[in-house]
């Protein structure tokens, strides 16, 4: 979801023990400062109102608890290797599972395309291994994307005129990585194409949290309420998304019962 607070966000690198991470720095409408570390970046959540001299001093005290962390646990936080796609790897999409059949042509283009229960991968053969990954990946989105999309804008409108009956605008599936869905005052919904990857609940969860914006343009108490009244176990959903969510990318997946804790640390800091 994008926090509708967020001001502004900056990006800096952190490298330590030759290991870059990126630093997100989300200026909110919050009262304390909060930082996490999670495999693939740090984020530092940090009132917007702060001077810029309470900023700096904030952000040097977090940013060294940070590295801190990271030196004296470097195996806890070491970041996942890239997955490797294999012939006959399981793919989870949606509620559904698809098989991967890689096959290699001698040609320059990578193709992709869904048959029954299977995905269908041609992929050139003249690639190094990192781009054939990212390929793979690729493709996986795109014709996950094509065969999804079509019946999931169904479904969003279906959501809206059961739970919200709102005037709905445009509905935008996005290969959006900083959020899960946004919702614009002119009525237009994003998704992020990563959830085409997640479970089917998971992905209505997040939908119907945009829809209930049409609503409300805030995360206040009538906002939950409203999405409440639709999904009584949205609870769920969203620990869902923190635990897993950095797997929605078309790679194998844990399923609910074995998912695995995100390895992260929080420290906050109340101003
Ligand atoms: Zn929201």
């Amino acid at each position: 979801m994008k926090i509708l607070g967020i001001l502004d966000m900056d990006v800096e690198t952190l490298e330590i023990n030759g290991i870059k991470r990126p630093i997100k720095i989300h200026y909110e409408k919050r009262n304390n400062c909060r930082v996490s570390i999670r495999k693939k970046a740090i984020n530092i959540r940090i009132p917007y109102f702060l001077s810029e001299e309470e900023r700096h001093r904030q952000l040097t005290d977090l940013k060294q608890w940070a590295i801190n962390q990271l030196k004296d646990n470097p195996e806890r936080f070491k970041p996942e290797a890239q997955k490797e796609y294999k012939d006959g790897d399981t793919i989870a999409v949606g509620d559904n599972e698809y098989i991967l059949k890689i096959g290699f042509k001698d040609k320059l283009g990578s193709s992709a395309r869904i048959e029954g229960s299977a995905i269908q991968l041609s992929i050139s053969s003249n690639l190094s291994k990192e781009t054939h990954n990212n390929h793979i990946s690729t493709l996986l989105s795109r014709c996950i994307a094509k065969k999804r999309i079509p019946e999931l804008k169904e479904r969003i409108y279906e959501l809206n005129k059961n739970h919200f009956n709102q005037p709905l605008n445009k509905i935008f599936f996005k290969h959006n990585k900083s959020n899960w869905g946004s919702c614009s005052s002119a009525g237009n919904i994003n998704i992020s194409t990563r959830l085409l990857f997640a479970p089917d609940d998971v992905l209505e969860y997040v939908c119907v949290h945009e829809l209930a914006h049409l609503i409300e343009l805030n995360h206040s108490k009538n906002f939950w309420r409203l999405v409440e009244k639709a999904i009584p176990d949205y609870k769920k959903k969203i620990k869902w998304l923190k635990e897993n969510g950095d797997k929605c990318t078309g790679s194998e997946r844990k399923n609910h019962a074995s998912s695995v804790k995100a390895l992260a640390n929080i420290k906050t800091v109340l101003v």
